[in-house]
C-alpha cells in the first residue's frame, strides 16, 4: 500500500519540465541561490557529512536529493565528487505558476483572514502573534464554536514553514474554508469546533513565502528549532514567534504541512532512535487511520528520509508533548492550478481524521 518512491522522483521531474524557461526575477537581493544535488550511495559517512551541512529532501532507495547553496558547490565537489547538481536554482520558475492567480500572495492571505474573521465572527478570530524579520505579520486564525471552552483541546495546522511549498498554504486555506462553511451545516465539521480550538497558521514563514523561497537568508526555518541534546538556538523571528505561540496555547496536536512526496511522518527527525514504544504506538495507530484514504507512506521522519535536525515536529513533541505530524503533500511544490483540488482531496480525510482524534464521536 505504500506510495512508491517513484512518485517522488516523478514530482521532481514534473517540476523541472513544467517550470523550465524563465528564471524567477531576483527579488530581495541578499538571498543566495539554492541548488539541488543528487547522489547514489550507501556510504553512511558521506551521508552524515551531507546531512550535517545540507538538506536531504528526498530519497529513492539509495539515491538521495539534497539542497544546498550554489555558492557551496566547490565544497560539495571536494567531499563528494560523485554528487551531481540536478537543478541550479530550485526556485526557478516557481513564480510563473504562482502568479497565475491560482496561488495566493501573502497580501491576499492577510486580507482573506480578516475577511473570514468579519464574515464568521462567531467562530473565527485572527491572532497576530508577532512580526517576521522583515516586519510581515505572523497570523493564526483561531476557529472554535461559541460557548464554554474549558474542555476544548487546542490543535494546530501549519503551512509554508518552507515558503516555496505553495501548495501547502492553498490546501490549508481551502480546508479552513470548508470548516467555516460547514459549521452548523455539517455534523462532522461542527463537532470539530465544538470540541477543539483549531489554530490555523497558513504561512509560518512569510518572508520566505513572499519570495517563494525555502530559506530566509541562509536559514532553513524547519531546521531552526532546538532539539533534544542540542544547544538552544536563536530562531529567526517567524520561528521564535511560533514557538511562543505554541507555548502560550497548550497545543496538544499538530500537523505541519510540507511538499512534496505524499508522506505522513512522526518524530524523531533528528535521530534514527525510535520514540518511546508507547508514544510510537500512538502515532502509528492514529497515522494508519489518517492515511487510509490517501495511501500516504507512514513512518518516522529519519527513517523514511534521513535524520534532519531542528524540525518543528520534533520540537513540539519534545518540548510540549504534542502529537506532532509532518505531512509531505502532493507530487510537486507548486502543482498547476487545475491540480490543486486533487491535492486538497488527498489532504482532506487525513486532516479530518486527525481533528477527529481530538473531537471524538461520543
Ligand atoms: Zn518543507
Amino acid at each position: 500500500m505504500n506510495v512508491p518512491y517513484g512518485k517522488t522522483i516523478l514530482g521532481l521531474i514534473c517540476l523541472s519540465l513544467n517550470l523550465g524557461g524563465t528564471r524567477a526575477a531576483p527579488t530581495e537581493g541578499l538571498d543566495p541561490l539554492v541548488s539541488s544535488w543528487e547522489v547514489t550511495t550507501v556510504d553512511e559517512d558521506l551521508l552524515k557529512t551531507i546531512a550535517s551541512g545540507f538538506e536531504i529532501v528526498s530519497r529513492q532507495n539509495d539515491t538521495y536529493q539534497f539542497y544546498g547553496f550554489y555558492d557551496e558547490r566547490e565544497r560539495v565537489k571536494a567531499f563528494c565528487p560523485q554528487c551531481k547538481i540536478v537543478q541550479v536554482d530550485i526556485h526557478q520558475g516557481l513564480s510563473s505558476i504562482a502568479e497565475t492567480n491560482a496561488y495566493h500572495s501573502f497580501e491576499d492571505i492577510e486580507k482573506k483572514l480578516f475577511d473570514w474573521q468579519n464574515r464568521y465572527s462567531e467562530i473565527a478570530m485572527v491572532d497576530e502573534y508577532g512580526l517576521s524579520g522583515r516586519d510581515r505579520g505572523l497570523y493564526a486564525l483561531v476557529l472554535t464554536a461559541p460557548g464554554p471552552s474549558l474542555q476544548k483541546k487546542e490543535v494546530m495546522l501549519t503551512a509554508a514553514t518552507h515558503g516555496d511549498e505553495l501548495i501547502t498554504t492553498e490546501v490549508l486555506l481551502r480546508l479552513t474554508e470548508e470548516i467555516l462553511e460547514g459549521f452548523g451545516n455539517d455534523d462532522r465539521l461542527t463537532r470539530f469546533l465544538e470540541n477543539t480550538r483549531v489554530h490555523v497558521i497558513p504561512v509560518v514563514s512569510p518572508d520566505g513565502f513572499a519570495r517563494r523561497a525555502r530559506y530566509v537568508g541562509r536559514v532553513d526555518p524547519n531546521r531552526n528549532f532546538p532539539r533534544p541534546n542540542g544547544n538552544d538556538i536563536a530562531s529567526i523571528p517567524a520561528i521564535a514567534g511560533l514557538r511562543d505561540y505554541v507555548a502560550d496555547n497548550n497545543i496538544v496536536g499538530s500537523i505541519d504541512f510540507h511538499a512534496f512526496s505524499q508522506l505522513l511522518m512522526y518524530p524523531w527527525a533528528y535521530t534514527r532512535d525510535r520514540l518511546d514504544p508507547i508514544e510510537e504506538a500512538a502515532y502509528v495507530d492514529l497515522g494508519q487511520k489518517m492515511v487510509l484514504d490517501n495511501d500516504y507512506r507512514l513512518g518516522q521522519v529519519s527513517r523514511i528520509l534521513y535524520p534532519a535536525r531542528g524540525s518543528s515536529a520534533d520540537y513540539w513533541h519534545w518540548k510540549h508533548g504534542t502529537l506532532a505530524w509532518a505531512a509531505e503533500l502532493a507530487t510537486s511544490k507548486v502543482p498547476r492550478a487545475e491540480r490543486i483540488p486533487e491535492v486538497v482531496d488527498e489532504a482532506r480525510e487525513m486532516t479530518w481524521v486527525f481533528l477527529e482524534a481530538f473531537a471524538p464521536v461520543l
